[in-house]
């Protein structure tokens, strides 16, 4: 995108808040990589005007947008249809149109798998760990369902949250954070779900240093922040020798996804995630 003109195709993100989105700049970065007549951008929408926004991104001719906090549940009712995968989520944040109607689904399911996809394991015998029951956990799970993980154990600090969430999922099995000291030795693939560590509480992290001496070397730890990068949790693992995974390839991964859906053809993934670690100084 050189210049907008009325030519010019629109794509966006919604959300509350939405200023910190990173969205805009991989898809910008992507689309101006592809010479494409496109322009990706973030919207403000309050959750009182969500049925507003969706028509009136219909009326202007919008191609297709994003959903983030707090619209990836509450979108569904406006959509004809979603896919499978975004119903087994229960959360959508890929939207795209049809000649009279939007349909939905989820990428980040795949978007997060997509670096343990690179890794071999006998993922039908491995049991991870999952930090946290919150909205991005729930993606989580489906995609260490679709890797084959017989069993997924999910640690939380609210008994009555935990027992919700696990009675989604027959595969999990909860468990409170006292149960750590013995599930970590025994934790090939540990997933940190939680906001602890993120930017600007950079000095926390979600396992405590008393703690991370338990996790084996060779375990692969993938922490879902990407702000700061790496978090403590990251640093530390590492230095137990372990496979650390960031939050910036599952952002990467799952907006190249969705690009893809919109522009239908292969995307420039490394601009995108190029295009991230400039803008965040890495
Ligand atoms: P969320 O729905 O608010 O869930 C947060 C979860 O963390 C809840 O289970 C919450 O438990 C728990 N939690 C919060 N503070 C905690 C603390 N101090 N100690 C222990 N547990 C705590 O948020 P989300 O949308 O799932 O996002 C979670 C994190 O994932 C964020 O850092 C977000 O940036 C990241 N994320 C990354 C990507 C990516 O593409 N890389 C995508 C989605 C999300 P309670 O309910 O008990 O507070």
């Amino acid at each position: 995108m050189e210049i907008i003109t009325g030519k010019t195709k629109l794509l966006g993100v919604i959300g509350d808040p939405i200023e910190h989105s990173l969205s805009p700049v991989m898809h910008n970065a992507a689309i101006k990589a592809l010479g494409l007549d496109y322009v990706y951008v973030p919207f403000a929408v309050k959750s009182a005007d969500l049925g507003g926004a969706i028509a009136g991104l219909q009326a202007i001719n919008c191609q297709g947008f994003n959903v983030t906090i707090p619209h990836k549940q509450a979108i569904i009712p406006f959509l004809r249809e979603i896919s499978p995968l975004a119903q087994m989520v229960g959360a959508t944040n890929t939207v795209w149109r049809e000649a009279t109607h939007w349909q939905g689904t989820n990428t980040d399911v795949e978007g997060f798998l997509a670096p343990l996809r690179e890794i071999e394991r006998p993922w039908h015998e491995i049991k991870p760990l999952v930090l946290g029951y919150g909205g991005a956990a729930r993606a989580v799970v489906v995609a260490l369902k679709r890797l084959g993980c017989p069993e997924i154990r999910v640690v939380g600090r609210n008994l009555q949250k935990l027992a919700d969430f696990a009675a989604n999922w027959s595969e999990i099995t909860s468990y409170d954070s006292s149960c750590l000291p013995e599930l970590l030795p025994e934790t090939e693939l540990l997933i940190n779900t939680t906001p602890v560590g993120m930017y600007p509480d950079t000095d926390a992290s979600p396992i405590e240093s008393s703690l991370i001496g338990l996790i084996q070397p060779g375990a692969i730890v993938y922490d879902l922040i990407y702000i700061p990068n790496p978090t403590k949790l990251l640093l530390e693992t590492q230095k137990q020798g372990v496979i650390a995974l960031d939050g910036l390839e599952m952002l990467v991964n799952q907006g190249a996804i969705a690009l893809g859906i919109w522009l239908q053809r292969p995307l420039p993934v490394e601009i995108m995630r190029q295009s991230l670690k400039d803008y965040l100084g890495l």
